[in-house]
């Protein structure tokens, strides 16, 4: 099953995300829930925000 490749290592590497209002194209949030701060900052306060992250996945075929 391709569910039995997948390692656990897999997962979100990197991520960073800012508000464009706030601290334009300069991160703020760096932590793995970036994505999700980028969110709520734009739920809470309307403004423009961003976000990016880096999804590693390894595969082990053993
Ligand atoms: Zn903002």
């Amino acid at each position: 099953m391709a569910d039995k490749l997948v390692s656990r290592r897999s997962g979100v590497t990197h991520a960073m995300g800012g508000c464009y209002d706030c601290n334009g194209g300069e991160a703020i949030w760096f932590a793995r829930n970036a994505v999700a701060c980028a969110a709520n900052h734009a739920r809470a306060s309307g403004h423009h925000t961003w976000a990016e992250q880096v999804i590693a996945t390894t595969y082990n075929g053993k």
